[in-house]
């Protein structure tokens, strides 16, 4: 690539990319496809075509030993996303100290944010005047919202995070984190909840979720769904994923409901989401359910164990027609990546590249390391060798050492260019090899070099 390809502030480079009729000609912002003046939106503008898929194999977790692992493209109003591929997260309409334009040149195809925050501030009604979300953040691709019901939920047990825990001995439903007050309380209708911004009650409930995700006008929606964690009592599992159904049909219906009513926007996917915590019977249960309904595509969310990641994803995949396409919502370990892709997922979001460059936690192919460690002092290579990102084809490691122990912007600014690009790179590498016939040989190698000293992440 050029360097005016990749320049941060790339203003020149894009009108440049426009006349030259390049990827940006079409001006998918202001013409989205299946748009039409006093119409509802063309359902026929979204849709997944695969291409290459895994061949089934002995060891395959899913019904008779298949395995769904596939690459292909989703297709949406606003562009295409060749998958398997990272989804990079800019929770409110904004990467942390990234700009969209820099995350284009890095690799990324599309950006999801979160409704629950958009809804606190600015507010949804901001976005829709803007013409939706990815028009308003200058984001010339395809964007996801997820519901805000992670949010919502995690503020009931004060739990960040709520993969790969370790339940050893725990299990309670009113377990909540030491030190933290019970914010969310969950009812047949909906969640009520105090705002984490200044402490006022509000709800939300299948129908307030819908109403909200439409007006962000996202490309990709997800149904409100209840998020419990590995404490939950089994009996609390079945009872919620029935409620997740239940809401789940709803969401259906108020989102048929508000395509109608919103003419001359363009068509907004819904994607149904599968809880059941790492129960098989559950997970195969709650997929079944949302299967039946009239969703685009399907989240693969809540607490699953990192040892079960796969065949959750398997058994999920057992029970969906092929031709939607799968999010698995909020992981980004390099081994639960591979894990998700063989299994079935087809596209992955995380904030954890984000956040941990910030911090100084570097991505490379040979593990993730810190770069404010005192050895980088003097090192005046790049953050990764050979990696072709902006930051390693600009800057060296002490720079940025320097910049982050500062606190100065632009230390979070290209520490995150790079770890972003390296996820964005992964999926796009694993795509490859999946088209081309390799891919056990690239995850084998891959996962080898990466663990090889004990690497975290
Ligand atoms: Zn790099």
């Amino acid at each position: 690539m050029t360097d005016s390809m990749q320049s941060p502030t790339v203003a020149d480079g894009r009108a440049a990319d426009r006349i030259d009729g390049g990827a940006d000609a079409t001006n998918l912002i202001d013409h989205p496809r299946g748009a039409a003046p006093g119409k509802p939106g063309d359902r026929s503008a979204f849709g997944f075509e695969q291409k290459t898929r895994l061949d089934d194999a002995a060891d395959g977790k899913g019904r008779g030993g298949a395995r769904y692992g596939r690459t292909g493209v989703i297709h949406t109003p606003h562009g295409d996303i060749r998958t398997p591929a990272f989804v990079p997260v800019g929770t409110q309409a904004a990467m942390k100290a990234v700009l969209p334009e820099t995350l284009k040149d890095a690799g990324a195809q599309c950006m999801l944010s979160n409704a629950f925050h958009l809804y606190e501030r600015p507010g949804q009604d901001v976005l829709d005047a803007a013409g939706g979300l990815a028009k308003f953040m200058n984001w010339n691709g395809p964007t996801f919202t997820d519901s805000g019901g992670f949010q919502v939920l995690s503020l009931g047990a004060g739990f960040k995070k709520t993969l790969a825990m370790d339940v050893t001995g725990m299990k309670s439903d009113d377990v909540i984190a030491e030190g933290k007050e019970r914010l969310a309380f969950v009812d047949e209708d909906g969640v009520t909840f105090k705002s984490p911004l200044n402490g006022s009650l509000h709800r939300f409930s299948a129908e307030i979720s819908m109403g909200i995700q439409h007006k962000i006008g996202a490309d990709i929606m997800f149904a409100f769904d209840e998020l419990t964690t590995l404490m939950n009592t089994r009996r609390y599992q079945e009872e919620s994923v029935e409620r997740t159904y239940r809401w789940a049909q709803r969401c259906v219906a108020e989102h048929q409901r508000l395509t109608e009513e919103r003419v001359g926007k363009p068509y907004q996917a819904l994607y149904g989401v599968v809880q059941g915590a790492n129960y098989e019977d559950l997970r195969r249960h709650a997929a079944e359910q949302i299967a039946s309904l009239d969703f685009d595509g399907v989240g693969i969310g809540g607490a699953i164990e990192k040892r079960i990641i796969g065949d959750t994803c398997a058994w999920i995949c057992d029970a969906m027609p092929e031709s939607r396409p799968r999010h698995v919502l909020g992981i980004a370990a390099v081994d639960d990546i591979f894990a998700c892709v063989e299994n079935g997922g087809d596209t992955f979001d995380c904030v954890a590249p984000a956040r941990c460059g910030r911090n100084g936690a570097i991505f490379t192919r040979d593990g993730r390391y810190n770069v404010k460690r005192a050895q980088h002092k003097f090192d005046f290579g790049p953050l990764e060798e050979g990696c072709e990102c902006y930051t390693c084809t600009h800057y060296s490691r002490a720079y940025v050492d320097h910049l982050l122990r500062a606190n100065e912007y632009n230390g979070f600014t290209l520490a995150t260019i790079h770890n972003e690009h390296f996820f964005i790179k992964l999926l796009d590498d694993i795509r490859d090899s999946i088209d081309g016939g390799y891919f056990e040989e690239f995850r084998d190698e891959t996962l080898a070099r990466f663990y090889r000293n004990g690497s975290r992440g």
